[in-house]
């Protein structure tokens, strides 16, 4: 079976479908060897590579339109070190958390184990749907999770109201790491939508970004307690304002994030870059719904998510074998979230993978699925 070779002519041009690291283009990679003798290699205290780090944090501003007031910020560590950061510099006292998936929960662990603060409120909803925040007078933090990548779920990021309408007092911390530059969002309903350049800005993990309200940055500068350096918030902060990170950045890793946020602002800003994602989205969706084998996961299409897709299969055919023969076809990382445990795959449609490939991807699955 893992011999069966797919004709070239129903491949994708790209085989990269995997939720992170993702496809990188390639117009960004030569860009970069195009550089690499002026940039690579260099100190990241100097203009050549604090430009870049200028280009990321203005572009990021345009392409989500930042209001006055609010920054962006950039550390080390990833998405996992920020979940670490917002424990010892954001959260108050109480935090309240939607968790509906293996990436949500985990920042609620990591709140739960903090011994600095009171036992968070997790509310928690079936893999495959969401549940709503609920505002609180006792909550100072609310942490939400644009798209939930284990899942393919995704939710709206609003403020959280109470049973009255009254919207809520605390501060909004959105993960957005798989949904930032592919999903729309309206600035005002967040104060820290925080993300890694490894999915939808199609460059390399081991970095986090943020953007932050002035109450999320007030709440920053009141936090007084001991914070080991590396996550302190404050000389994060500092450093973004200069176009610098605490300690030395991948630079490899800032270029290719330049160059995509770029590219996402030369061509129509978000707009452009989450229709690329609802197109392709359109396409897999549409594709499981009429097929006789395959359905998409999440039930409810307003929470199907448009950058990354989890498609069930039925018990007639082995998505886990599926992959595998697309693996050696040279179409890769579409297997399923591990822990999820799901006769499943799972295929991410980030702005850089071509809605096109993502047609050539279902054709290839209805072609082995015929012959398997
Ligand atoms: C990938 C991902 C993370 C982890 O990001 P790292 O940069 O690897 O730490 C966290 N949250 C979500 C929603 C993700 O998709």
């Amino acid at each position: 079976m893992s011999e069966l070779s797919i004709p070239p002519g129903l491949l994708p041009s790209d085989g990269r479908f995997g939720c992170g690291p993702s496809k990188v283009r390639q117009d960004a990679v030569r860009a970069l060897a195009d550089r690499a003798v002026s940039y690579l290699g260099t100190s990241h205290r100097q203009a050549g590579v604090r430009d870049v780090v200028k280009r990321v944090r203005q572009g990021l501003g345009e392409l989500f339109l930042l209001p006055e007031g609010y920054e962006v910020m950039l550390g080390n560590g990833g998405t996992t070190a920020f979940w670490d950061a917002a424990t010892f510099c954001l959260i108050e006292h109480k935090s309240q958390h939607v968790a509906f998936g293996e990436f949500s929960s985990k920042f609620a662990r990591c709140v739960e184990s903090a011994p600095h603060l009171d036992s968070p409120i997790v509310i928690t909803a079936e893999p495959g749907t969401c549940a709503e925040p609920v505002a609180r007078t006792d909550i100072d933090t609310y942490a939400l999770t644009h798209n939930e990548t284990s899942t393919g779920v995704t939710m709206p990021v609003r403020r959280p109201v109470d049973s009255s309408g009254h919207a809520a007092e605390g501060i909004v911390l959105v993960d957005a790491t798989s949904g930032a530059g592919g999903l729309h969002v309206e600035p005002s309903e967040f104060d820290v939508y925080y993300f890694a350049p490894q999915k939808c800005f199609g460059s390399d993990g081991g970095l986090w970004l943020a953007l932050v309200s002035r109450a999320a940055i007030e709440r920053v500068e009141r936090t007084a307690r001991w914070t080991p350096p590396f996550l302190d918030l404050k000389i994060a902060l500092e450093n973004s304002r200069l176009d610098q990170t605490y300690n030395t950045p991948a630079l490899a890793t800032l270029f290719l994030l330049a160059e995509q946020v770029e590219w996402f602002n030369a061509n129509g800003g978000l707009d452009f870059a989450a229709s690329r994602s609802d197109r392709s989205a359109e396409i897999l969706y549409g594709w499981a719904e009429r097929s006789e084998f395959a359905s998409p996961f999440v039930t409810k299409p307003d929470e199907r998510s448009h950058v990354v897709a989890t498609i069930d299969f039925d018990k007639s055919v082995d998505a886990l074998a599926v992959a595998s023969v697309l693996r050696t076809n040279g179409v890769i990382d579409v297997e399923p979230y591990r822990k999820l445990g799901r006769n499943q795959l799972r295929v991410a449609m980030f702005p850089a993978i071509e809605s096109a490939d993502i047609e050539a991807l279902t054709g290839c699955i209805d072609w082995l699925v015929e012959r398997i």
